[in-house]
């Protein structure tokens, strides 16, 4: 079976625990790991506080979140409609941020990378971005 979750919600920083924990929640029944949950919140948390903090620096507006689990693979897909990334690799690079003065270390990224078994971004300027990541579900 292939297994799916669809949310549109507004990009406000008080939605991003209730994200965080859904998704978590929905993979719950396949018993993951203590790791393996910790590994995916995170990614979770950095790729949805993105979409608040830089997609829409002007109003709130929305977050797709597309989730799917078959055999054993985890797709997340968490995609906004906001200003986009003029250069994506540079994004993705440890450290680099364009709000330093805002408490923002650059490591969001590198925290997806590190923590799921793949990440592809996809951004368009004033079109939005889209943030794609696999995990694979290991089990206790
Ligand atoms: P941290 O995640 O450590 O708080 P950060 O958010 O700046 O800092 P990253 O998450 O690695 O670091 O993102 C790097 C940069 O990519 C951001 O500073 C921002 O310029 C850009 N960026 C990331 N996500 C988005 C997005 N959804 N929309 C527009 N720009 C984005
Ligand atoms: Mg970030």
């Amino acid at each position: 079976m292939k297994n799916e979750l669809f949310m549109r919600i507004k990009a406000s920083l008080v939605n991003e625990s209730f994200i965080r924990s859904s998704i978590a929640s929905f993979v719950a029944y396949l018993n993951p790991s203590v790791e393996t949950i910790q590994e995916i919140k995170t990614a979770v948390s950095e790729a949805i506080t993105n979409c608040i903090v830089h997609a829409y620096p002007n109003h709130d507006d929305y977050i797709d979140i597309d989730v799917s689990i078959e055999k054993g693979l985890m797709l997340i897909k968490i995609k906004d409609y906001g200003i986009g990334i003029e250069n994506i690799n540079k994004a993705r690079e440890p450290f680099y941020s364009t709000k330093t003065k805002e408490e923002r270390s650059g490591m969001g990224f590198t925290l997806m990378e590190t923590f799921m078994d793949s990440l592809v971004v996809r951004s368009q300027l004033n079109v939005g971005t889209e943030v794609v990541m696999e995990k694979h579900i290991v089990g206790v």
